[in-house]
């Protein structure tokens, strides 16, 4: 019998398996449907001797140092700096959009214009939502405000999650403002670095204490089942501790009914040319029916006769039939997690943690902060 099962391999199971082991010195079984470990961040080498991120980019990115000192016990770095641009009236611009967006798309005195009311408005280096800055009263700003709302925001927001940008949770444009500055990185963040040898490798070495068992290929269903406040694991009350890091509503037998994720279709292709584009993202807002192109070569870089790129299909979620990759913001879908949340409370020894158990759209960074958080709180 072990003293706790973790549901889920990703990053918010991982490092709790990793601190449970190594710190309280206790047993962990790690149930995971998936063959293999690292949840959606699982990359691997394609045939095209490439390291490709299986389930889309994943660019690790952050401001909180102790997330850098932990994970730097478990993987070596190569620093990585993520540029993005966005096809718009045929030209390739910097997103966030930002002065030299503005300087490649409009006239030059037009431009100089706009730059300057910005930058008086708000001050150099500020960072503005679309949804704030349509709130200006200026009438160039205005015009600015609109074109990029249209031209930036609207088409790939509708294509992302079905909705307008106003009708999705104000945070999730605010990922991408309107940057008043000529920094053309896609995040600011003191430290951009990948692990040298990919994320597999870093989940490895995270889940590599011998009181840790994996158990792939296990949907967790097969294993445990709740009734009233009680736990069972393979048919017998179990009295460790439940880490969940899956889907909330499948834990409960959708009693409150099934919740909505956004999926994706992620189409890879192989192509026989040294390079396809300029820079590692290239975000399609306003042709195609996918979001973006991301060429992989430019994120691990290696030197090879052919490229890999992915494109992004953004698709409704079907269950059984694509992943959740993203928890939904409407109300509906909130007061129904909160219905999930409270049922999870009356079990003593379960805990949520997570993108999925906690219906969040966590960054990377931030489960691995959370995941070490709740650690300190509870042990
Ligand atoms: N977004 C957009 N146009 C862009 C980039 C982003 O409209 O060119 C909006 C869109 O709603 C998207 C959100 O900003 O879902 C957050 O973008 P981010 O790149 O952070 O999404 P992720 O990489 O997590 O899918």
């Amino acid at each position: 019998m072990y003293d706790y099962l973790i549901v889920g391999a990703g990053f918010a199971g991982a490092v709790m398996a990793e601190r449970i082991t190594t710190l309280l010195g206790k047993s962990v079984n790690i149930i995971e449907k998936r063959s293999h470990i690292g949840g959606n961040c699982f990359d691997t080498i394609d045939t095209n001797g490439i390291r490709i991120h299986q389930y889309g980019p994943h660019l690790f990115h952050t401001d909180n140092r102790a997330v850098i000192d932990y994970l730097s016990n478990f993987t070596d770095w190569e620093s990585y700096e993520h540029e993005v641009l966005a096809s718009i009236e045929g030209r390739e611009v910097p997103i966030p959009f930002n002065l030299n967006s503005i300087d490649m798309l409009f006239p030059e005195e037009r431009a100089k214009k706009l730059e300057a009311k910005l930058i008086e408005r708000y001050g150099y280096g500020d960072k503005v939502p679309i949804l704030e800055l349509q709130k200006t009263d200026d009438t160039d700003l205005k015009e600015l405000s609109d074109y990029i709302y249209k031209n930036v925001f609207l088409n790939y927001t509708i294509k992302q999650w079905g909705m307008r940008p106003e009708e999705i949770d104000l945070d999730v444009t605010a990922r991408v403002p309107v940057h008043i500055s000529r920094d053309n990185r896609y995040f600011q963040d003191r430290y951009q670095q990948l692990p040298n040898e990919g994320y597999t490798a870093l989940f490895e070495r995270l889940l590599a204490h011998p009181l840790i068992a994996l158990s792939l290929d296990t949907p967790f269903q097969s294993e445990i089942k709740i009734e009233g406040d009680q736990i069972y694991y393979r048919g017998e009350p179990f009295g460790g501790k439940l880490l969940f890091t899956g889907m909330i509503d499948e834990l409960f037998d959708e009693c409150f009914g099934s919740l909505d994720y956004r999926s994706l279709r992620l189409d890879f292709e192989y192509i026989s040319k040294e390079w396809y584009q300029a820079k590692s993202v290239i975000n399609y807002p306003n042709e195609y029916d996918f979001t973006r192109i991301t060429e992989f070569k430019h994120i691990h870089p290696v030197t090879t006769e052919n490229t890999t790129i992915l494109k992004e299909y953004p698709q409704p979620y079907i269950r059984g039939e694509n992943l959740p990759y993203y928890p939904l913001f409407r109300l509906k879908d909130q007061e129904k997690y909160r219905r999930y949340a409270m049922r999870a409370q009356e079990i003593e020894n379960l805990i949520l943690i997570g993108r999925l158990a906690e219906y969040r759209y966590y960054d990377m960074d931030d489960i691995v902060s959370r995941a070490l958080e709740l650690f300190e709180e509870i042990f």
